[in-house]
Formats: structure tokens, sequence, C-alpha cells
């Protein structure tokens, strides 16, 4: 059997309309990723209709009909290949969950594809997935012109957006000049898979290109050791089992760990993944372990697993900043959401309200506002009403994240900047 390509989580970003959903089927299709029956069906249905010439046209439109009416088709799953990688396109922005899941780890994208339409350029939205992008630490960007059939194909209009778009990644800390920059047309399918001959003044990568091109994330084995506990079973001969996913550093069978916040230490007996046991265990590991000493009330959903000389660091205190994405009315200081941080969902209260910044450009707008509003992004003072882990992301980036949820919604995202410790 070949060994498995690595794998890559891809968000798809951009203002509504610029042609997000059509640009992911053109790569399943262009890819071969879309289930050859099912476009048979619409080549077929197409051609009795007597707009053969519009396949792919009719394959988006069927899709969509399709997943309207909600019915599961394979395309569903979103996968596709490159020479080098496989890839998971996951959810993008405007959907429900999103930054939830992103910031909790169950989707984290490793690179992003920012879609922006030549004839309109950049537009609010762009703007708010650059800074939410960043905030949500998507270090690898790859930027689609999209359109450019719209725009005949112009290359001082490409270029022209091209400068809008660097001023923005740049202000918001971005480097432009290392993210392809790609003119296309996923309606047509220029420079997506096949260099297209109606852009002969450009030689970058095609999108395929850029895709493959992409640097695998690294393995952060060099940090402390973390490891979120997502929960903690009883196992009959073995004790208590506590199962997670490693995200930073190494552990490995004999090492001596602490949970926090409990505090509850002892010696690694065993690691086990996918029903086997392991020597030792490294980022993106799913592992169930079992701790000398440890029982069944000492550890639970939300605790993080270190090792006895660099514990998890629990905050009694600590400053983050972060971006508003939706709230029907405003936010003062006093406000008590939940925040989910890892596995970890706790109730924190933002007791002050220190700088509003300037999302667009990062800079300090305004000291000690009264209150925030959707569309904001500020520095903030934040108090767990309970002892929780989080850690500064300029230290362990994975559990420095958080999302603030309230009446079901995703309200802001965020990042940790310094903790104060108990
Ligand atoms: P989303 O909201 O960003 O997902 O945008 P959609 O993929 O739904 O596209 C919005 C509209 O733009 C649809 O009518 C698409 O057919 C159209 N569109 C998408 N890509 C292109 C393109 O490359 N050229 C042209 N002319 N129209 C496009």
């Amino acid at each position: 059997m070949a060994a498995e390509k690595p794998h890559l989580n891809l968000a798809v970003i951009g203002h509504i309309d610029h042609g997000k959903s059509t640009f992911v089927g053109r790569l399943m299709y262009d890819a071969g990723a879309v289930p050859p029956h099912i476009i048979e069906k619409y080549k077929e249905e197409a051609k009795q209709k007597g707009k053969e010439s519009f396949a792919f046209a009719w394959v988006m439109d069927s899709l969509k009909e399709e997943r309207e009416r909600g019915i599961t088709i394979d395309i569903a799953h979103k996968r596709f290949d490159t020479e080098k990688y496989y890839f998971t396109v996951v959810d993008c922005p405007g959907h429900r969950d999103f930054v939830k899941n992103m910031i909790t780890g169950a989707s984290q994208a490793d690179a992003a594809v920012l879609v922006v339409a030549a004839p309109d350029g950049v537009m609010a939205q762009t703007k708010e997935h650059i800074f939410l992008s960043r905030t949500l630490g998507i270090n690898q960007l790859i930027v689609a012109i999209n359109k450019m059939d719209a725009a005949n194909y112009d290359e001082k209009r490409y270029k022209e957006v091209v400068e809008q778009v660097s001023g923005i990644l740049k202000m918001i800390g971005y480097k432009p000049n290392e993210i392809p920059f790609i003119p296309i047309s996923a309606f047509f399918g220029d420079n997506v898979l096949n260099r297209s001959d109606k852009t002969p003044w450009y030689n970058g990568p095609t999108m395929m290109e850029a895709l493959n091109n992409l640097k695998e994330p690294e393995k952060p084995s060099n940090l402390p050791l973390r490891i979120p506990v997502e929960d903690a079973y009883t196992i009959s001969g073995i004790g208590t089992v506590p199962v997670g996913r490693v995200e930073t550093g190494v552990m490995k069978k004999g090492d001596k760990v602490i949970f926090m916040p409990g505090g509850a230490s002892g010696e690694v007996k065993s690691i086990e993944m996918h029903h086997e046991e392991i020597p030792q265990a490294v980022p993106g590991d799913n592992i169930g372990w079992n701790v000398r000493g440890i029982g069944k009330n000492d550890v639970r959903r939300g605790d993080v697993c270190g090792h006895v000389d660099n514990p998890p660091k629990v905050a009694d205190e600590f400053v983050g900043q972060i971006v508003v994405l939706q709230h029907p009315s405003a936010i003062t200081a006093g406000y008590t959401p939940v925040f989910h941080a890892h596995t970890a969902q706790i109730a924190c209260q933002l007791i002050q309200l220190n700088k509003k910044l300037d999302p667009k450009t990062g800079q300090v707008k305004e000291e000690n506002p009264t209150f925030l509003k959707a569309g904001d992004a500020a520095i903030v003072t934040i108090k767990p009403t309970k002892p929780m882990v989080i850690e500064p992301v300029k230290e362990i980036p994975q559990l420095g994240r958080f999302a603030i949820r309230d009446m079901g919604m995703t309200i802001a995202a965020g990042m940790c900047m310094s903790v104060k410790q108990k």
C-alpha cells in the first residue's frame, strides 16, 4: 500500500458572493474529486437541454440544488488531492460553529484561500476574514483574484486588486511578498488546474501548484507538553484512563506528569493509540494514557496534562485580544459569557475593556472604551469564574486561542496575550 500523503485542512474565506462555493466546486471538479457517475449524470442532462458547453456550471447548480434539498452526496466530504497532499475543505467563516471548531481544534485550518472578486475588489468581509484568519492562527494564505472573466482578464484591474489586498494583509501582519496571488475564473477554470491562455501576462503558479507548494505544518514537538483532556474513563484492570490529543510536546512512558488546574500528578504507566501500546506520543496523536496514582476524580474534561517541571499555566486573570463577530447589542465590562479554549468551557468575566483597536490595522483607536460591538477588535482583561488553563499564544499557540459563546452564537474569537497566574 502506498504511504498516505500528508493531510492539510483548507479554509476558503472571502466576501459573500465573491465565488467561494464556486471555487470549491471547481477545485473538486478539476481535481477529479466529484464522483464520475455524478458528473456523467449531469453532463447527460446538460446535453439533453442543449447546454453541453456549460457542463461545469450544470454540475455546480445541480449539486447546489441537491444540497438545498438536503440530499447527502459524496462531495459533502470535500476531499481532494494534489500530487503532494490530500486536502479537506473546512467550513468557511460565515458558517455556524466555524470559529468554535477552529479554536477547539476540531477543524483547525492549516492554510486558507482568500477569494476576492476582481470586479468588486476588497469588501468588508474580505478585511474581517483576513483579521479573523490571523486571530485563529492561520499562517499560510493563497489569494485568488476571482471572476477574471468578468473583468476581461485585464492585467491592470488584477494589479489594482492585488495592491488593495496586499495593503490589508501587511497591516494585519501577513507578508504579502510571501503569498501567491493568482488570477482565476472559478467559473471557467482559468489558472485553477490548467494555465489560462487568457492571462498571458501572468506567469506565477496555477492554484493547484500553489496548493501543492504549501508548507507542511511543523509538529510542535519542541514546545512544552500539553494534552487537553477530552474525557476520562475507568477501565477495569487498568484504572483511570484520560483521553485526548497531544497538542504540543512529547510524552514518554515513565515521564512525571501533572493535570492542571487540579494539580494531581504521577508517573505515566502506559500510553495507548488505536488500541496498541506505544512508547511515546507526539503532537497530533489521539491517545489514552494511564498515570500511577490518578483516580477518577482527579481528572476531567478541560484539564490539561503537562510535565511536572513545566506545568500548564492556570490563569487567575488573563489579557486577551478579541474580535467581536456578532452581538445583538453592546458588550460592556461585567459581561460573563462562556469561553471555549482547547477542551475547556468556562464562564469568564470581561472585567476591563482596555483598548479598542482598528480591526483593519490593529492600531489603538480608543483607550478604555465603554462598550464593544460587532466588528470591533479590542484588548480586554478577563477573569475566569473558576480555575482555567490558558497560555499566551506567543508561548504555546495551540493553548492560547479562545472563542466566546453566548445565546447559542459565537460572539467573538480571541487570543491570550498574557496570563496572571494564581
Ligand atoms: P460565495 O457566496 O462566495 O460562496 O459565492 P458563490 O460561489 O455562490 O458565487 C456567487 C456568484 O458569483 C454566483 O452567481 C456564481 O455563479 C458567480 N461566480 C463565481 N465564480 C465566478 C467566476 O469565476 N466568474 C463569474 N463571472 N462569476 C462567478
